[in-house]
């Protein structure tokens, strides 16, 4: 049995930690909550899934979906859904959402698998010791004796992370990543929208989802729109109050609503989907130390989706298992 940490209590990290049970693992997490990107959001009466919207029912990550139905996580829906609004094509997308919002995956995956864990601990810098083993240090605490670290986080900040104890000069190219301004917004009265989802809602809209199909029990008419990574590019700076207000006049004029906003809120993805991946310019499926000690894992390896996050975890943990024996 090996003392193993896992940086990031995103997909990938949980993917890790669960095929890497039979060790002792120690998650660690800057966040108050396991799930990363994949988030749901509170306020008030009105909840939202800012972060991942949905789990494509075709996507090819076998384990993905055992883990879903073991511990019952998912449904499926059908929905009417805008394949280009702008271009009017339309059809009917089965999708699966989380039970209770998409972070009640992440969430019950963290809740079941009862590894040690560390959260509200951002962990600053890796050190290796005289003895082989390895040091995390957060900003309060260190801690001691791992012999494998896992770290799950955003390509640019594992690179800063680990950039002592991996050569990156052997990395040519790197992998890249679109950032999103999402914007949350919601109506007391009900606008009556027939389309529940769909892509390109407008040019600097790539994404919109009603909120309601997945939440029963809101009361308010709920959605979540993603501004296109283009326009997210071009403003990446803007004052929130502008940006929510640009996205509720589309909204608004694109569905000719009358009715009055009752809440809005904006949150920035700076690293919210990979653009280009590092298995698609090196056919690699993770980063190492020369050592074989220290790995770098995320979606950023394979792709875009919360599958892909699952499948690079899984992947490394192969390996991981045959490296520890
Ligand atoms: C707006 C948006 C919409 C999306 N829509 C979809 C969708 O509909 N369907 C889909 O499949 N995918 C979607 N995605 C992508 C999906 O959310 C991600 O691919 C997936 O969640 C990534 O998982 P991950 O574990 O690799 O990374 P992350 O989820 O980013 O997890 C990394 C974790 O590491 C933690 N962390 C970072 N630095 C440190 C540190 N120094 N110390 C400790 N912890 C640290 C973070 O808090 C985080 O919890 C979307 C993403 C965004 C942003």
């Amino acid at each position: 049995m090996k003392n193993i940490a896992i940086i990031g209590a995103g997909m990938t990290g949980l993917s890790l930690a669960y095929n890497l049970q039979e060790h002792n693992i120690t998650i660690f997490d800057k966040s108050w909550r396991p799930g990363g990107r994949v988030s749901t959001r509170k306020h008030d009466n009105y909840l939202f899934d800012h972060g991942a919207h949905y789990l494509s029912t075709n996507h090819s990550v076998v384990q993905l979906n055992e883990v879903i139905s073991r511990y019952n996580l998912g449904k499926e829906i059908e929905i009417d859904f805008a394949t280009d609004y702008l271009k009017n094509k339309k059809t009917r997308k089965k999708i699966i959402i989380g039970q209770n919002g998409m972070n009640s995956i992440p969430n019950s995956i963290f809740d079941n698998i009862k590894v040690k864990s560390y959260l509200n601990s951002k962990i600053i810098k890796i050190s290796k010791n005289s003895n082989d083993l390895f040091s995390l240090f957060s900003e309060k605490k260190e801690f001691k004796d791992f012999d494998y670290i896992l770290i799950c986080i955003p390509y640019l900040q594992s690179k800063e992370l680990s950039k002592e104890l991996i050569d990156f000069t052997q990395i040519f190219s790197e992998p890249s990543y679109d950032p999103i301004h999402t914007v949350m917004l919601s109506y007391k009265d009900n606008n009556n929208i027939k389309i529940k989802a769909g892509l390109n809602l407008h040019k600097d809209i790539s994404f919109f989802m009603n909120q309601n199909i997945k939440f029963n029990e809101l009361s308010n008419d709920c959605w979540v729109l993603n501004m296109s990574s283009e326009y997210t590019k071009n403003n990446i700076d803007i004052d929130k109050t502008e940006l929510e207000k640009y996205a509720q006049s589309i909204f608004e004029e694109t569905f000719d609503i009358k009715n009055e906003i009752s809440f809005i809120k904006s949150h920035r993805w700076l690293y919210a989907q990979t653009k280009l991946s590092f298995n698609t310019i090196s056919k690699k499926n993770w980063i190492n130390s020369k050592d074989n000690k220290i790995f770098l894992s995320g979606d950023w390896v394979l792709g875009k989706s919360l599958s892909d996050a699952w499948d690079a975890g899984e992947k490394l943990s192969h390996y991981i298992k045959i490296l520890s024996v």
